[in-house]
């Protein structure tokens, strides 16, 4: 098929407070008293009785937290899986996730993984996912990344980083409830949502843009300006609207795709382990040959909120890591392709890559 045959998430409740409803939710999909819900939950919520009060346990249920420090890897979503199939006397009902996009990407892989066979590095890549995954919710505590709507789930394999981008990644159910997300440290809200605002502008600046993928895009792009840029919002306000930024920002790229930004940023996460938001804002900075306006803009937001961005990471490389991290980056290809068109290969060379790379 020429033309993608999209999956969305079939259901979502939006609304500050709706996390109430959790246990509501998942009653019905309970399977057995066998089939436990297991809730994927960022540490960080440890013991912040506000939101785990609101969670009734029964049966088998349980609650794993988990260290969003990191970002996933292939081996530790094989980890989670096989201690639910040891732990557990059937498959569970539900697997839920609630945290950021750490959070989100091993709930969703960790539901796929329970009914296909192997090992996550097995199902990096596109649709090489065999059967539909259990039932699973995500319940996003930071907004910016879209992982709530898309269609991946990003891992770090031993060989690569790459989503394992499947019609089975999808949440079947979606809880927004910007209220979950009133406590994030500023700058992480920062790093976070420039996700989301550089999603927009690789969408909007790419050659496979169209009007699905522009008008979400807009949108969101929009509210970006609006959050970012002007005074006149309430928390609560800019909360809720970075929510649904962070959706129409995941849309946008479901059907077109991201660029040079995400290509370099999955280099220095690669060989550095520098996380998706941070690592993004850290090339987007340098990016201005490539997206003058987004790029100015980017800047404008940056002096406004008083963020430093870390300087220097890439001093002390050696060449053969400039070569890790360029090698990553151009194994990429549709990335590049959107951005700079179906001859991007005589456009962007290793050494215009290596002397961004030292910029940073
Ligand atoms: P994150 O999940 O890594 O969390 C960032 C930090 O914020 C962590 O320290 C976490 O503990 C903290 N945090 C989260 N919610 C909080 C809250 N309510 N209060 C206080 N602290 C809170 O951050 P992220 O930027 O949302 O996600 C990055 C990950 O998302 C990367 O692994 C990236 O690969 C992935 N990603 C996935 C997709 C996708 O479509 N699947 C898209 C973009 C990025
Ligand atoms: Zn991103």
């Amino acid at each position: 098929m020429s033309y993608k045959n999209f999956p969305m998430v079939p259901r979502v409740i939006f609304g500050r407070g709706s996390f109430n409803q959790i246990n509501e939710v998942l009653a019905p999909k309970r399977l057995s008293i066998n089939a436990p819900f297991i809730y994927f939950i960022d540490d960080v919520f440890k013991n912040n009785t506000w939101l785990l009060s609101r969670i009734s346990l029964s049966y088998e249920d349980r609650i794993v937290f988990v260290s969003a420090k990191e970002e996933p890897k292939t081996s530790q979503v094989d980890q989670l899986v096989e201690n639910i199939i040891l732990e557990s006397k059937a498959l569970p009902s539900g697997i839920i996730g609630i945290g950021g996009g750490t959070l989100l990407d091993l709930a969703k892989a960790v539901s796929i993984m329970l009914t296909n066979e192997g090992e996550a590095k097995d199902y990096q890549g596109w649709d090489l996912v065999k059967n539909p995954a259990i039932y699973h919710v995500g319940i996003p505590t930071i907004s910016g990344t879209g992982a709530e709507v898309s269609r991946t789930t990003v891992l770090t394999g031993p060989e690569k980083k790459l989503g394992i981008n499947s019609d089975f990644t999808p949440f079947d159910q979606v809880i927004l409830d910007s209220e979950l997300t009133k406590d994030v440290p500023q700058n992480q809200w920062f790093y976070t949502g420039m996700d989301c605002y550089i999603h927009c502008i690789e969408s909007l600046t790419g050659t496979y843009l169209n009007t699905f993928s522009e008008t979400y895009g807009t949108m969101a792009l929009d509210l970006c300006k609006e959050i970012f840029m002007e005074d006149n919002l309430s928390d609560e306000e800019m909360q809720e609207k970075l929510m649904m930024a962070s959706w129409h920002g995941g849309m946008s790229i479901a059907y077109s795709q991201v660029g040079i930004a995400h290509a370099m940023s999955y280099g220095l996460s690669y060989l550095l382990g520098t996380k998706h938001g941070i690592g993004n804002c850290i090339v987007f900075d340098h990016l201005e040959d490539y997206y003058p306006e987004g790029v100015k803009l980017f800047k404008k937001m940056k002096a406004k909120h008083k963020i430093e961005l870390p300087q220097g990471i890439c001093a002390d490389l050696s060449d053969k890591d400039f070569d890790t991290m360029i090698n990553v980056a151009f194994s990429l290809e549709p990335l590049w392709e959107n951005a700079l068109g179906k001859s991007w290969k005589k456009t962007i060379t290793r050494a215009k890559l290596k002397a961004l790379y030292q910029k940073m």
